[in-house]
């Protein structure tokens, strides 16, 4: 059976850190689905339909790595793709007590395995947020994101 793995976010934008993610997952999985989660109560500094160009570009390259966007539970998108494994990236403590949490009860609920990766050194540091931030007072973003990531 084809091992697939979603890789679930808002990538509101995509990071150089989300980047060594989903590289590092490519010898892993048959096939990696970035999946953009649309949250309606959540403002975003991106469109969806830039946040899905920006990673559909960085991946452009790689086969086996898709981008779709999704509404609802995690779960229940990785049933309709047939993913038996969540990709997710482990940056620090804080990281880790919060997908611990979500980690235990998708399995306990559906047998989904997620499989973390630890945070490149050299990206452990870069959120989503900090970019976002970066680019509000107008700083030098180009650092933190793929060529891709362009501001208008
Ligand atoms: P959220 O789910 O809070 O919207 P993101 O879209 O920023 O989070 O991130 C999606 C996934 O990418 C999470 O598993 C997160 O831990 C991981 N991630 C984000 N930034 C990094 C980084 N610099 N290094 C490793 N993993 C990261």
């Amino acid at each position: 059976m084809a091992k697939i793995a979603v890789f679930p976010g808002s990538f509101d934008p995509v990071t150089l850190g989300h980047v060594d993610i989903i590289r590092r997952g490519v010898p892993l999985f048959d096939k990696i689905v970035v999946a953009i989660g649309v949250n309606a109560q959540k403002t975003y500094t991106f469109s969806l339909e830039e946040r899905k160009r920006f990673i559909e570009e960085s991946f452009k390259d790689f086969p086996t790595v898709s981008v779709v966007t999704y509404e609802g539970m995690t779960v229940d998108l990785c049933r309709k793709l047939g993913a038996q494994f969540l990709l997710r990236g482990l940056r620090n403590a804080t990281d880790f007590e919060f997908e611990k949490a979500i980690a235990q009860t998708n399995h306990e609920l559906t047998g989904i395995e997620s499989v973390f990766l630890l945070t490149a050194p050299n990206t452990s540091y870069i959120s989503s947020s900090i970019v976002r931030d970066v680019i509000k007072n107008g700083g030098d973003y180009s650092l933190l994101v793929p060529d891709s990531v362009r501001v208008k």
